[in-house]
């Protein structure tokens, strides 16, 4: 079976191992797998041809190998532990939207709960304050706002303007002891 789109497909890391024998070369790295496989955590043993995306082994060439371990990627400086209570919470790119004024805007200091993230649920079913931090309408004011879609941070080019974080809006910066801005760039 050929591989899936990596549009189906939920990033991972895995461990890999090379199918040659002679070989036996073993390796880590980003590796893509079907999205229902990845939710349901399906282990790696039980995943067939087709269920990721294959990798070529770098040693010996040889093209279908096996995936023995896979785990959530995650980018440790991406992680923040909670102050108050301990919780883990992940930066991610977020868009929100107001219900109030139909305003919708998007804000590189979207921080959802790291299982949440870790178990790729959908913005859909996440809820405010448990689930992530709130940010209020910059155009109304309304703080009965929600995240429609979240997505991993891509890192940011030095040529591309920063937008300023509206820290007076923020559930995050405005209840906890550091600000967004002093978690550093990415
Ligand atoms: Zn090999
Ligand atoms: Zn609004
Ligand atoms: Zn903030």
């Amino acid at each position: 079976m050929s591989n899936p789109s990596k549009r189906d497909c939920k990033r991972a890391l895995a461990s890999w191992s090379c199918a040659n024998d002679d070989c036996a070369n073993k390796w880590t790295g980003l590796t893509w797998i079907l999205i229902e496989k990845y939710r349901n955590r399906i282990p790696a043993q039980e995943l067939v041809n087709g269920d990721y995306i294959q990798q070529k082994c770098k040693r010996c060439d040889n093209e279908n190998n096996e995936l023995t371990e896979y785990k959530p990627f995650v980018i440790e400086k991406l992680i923040y532990v909670d102050e108050v209570g301990g919780n883990k919470w992940y930066r991610v790119f977020g868009e929100w939207d107001c219900s109030n004024c139909e305003k919708g805007w998007t804000s590189s200091y979207t921080w959802i709960s790291l299982q949440k993230y870790e178990d790729d649920i959908p913005a859909s079913n996440l809820n405010s304050p448990a689930d992530y931090f709130g940010q209020d309408c910059k155009d109304c004011d309304n703080a009965d706002t929600k995240l429609v879609n979240y997505r991993h941070l891509f890192r940011r080019r030095n040529n591309k303007r920063k937008r300023p974080h509206l820290s007076n809006l923020c559930e995050k910066c405005k209840n906890r002891q550091a600000k967004c801005q002093q978690h550093g760039s990415y």
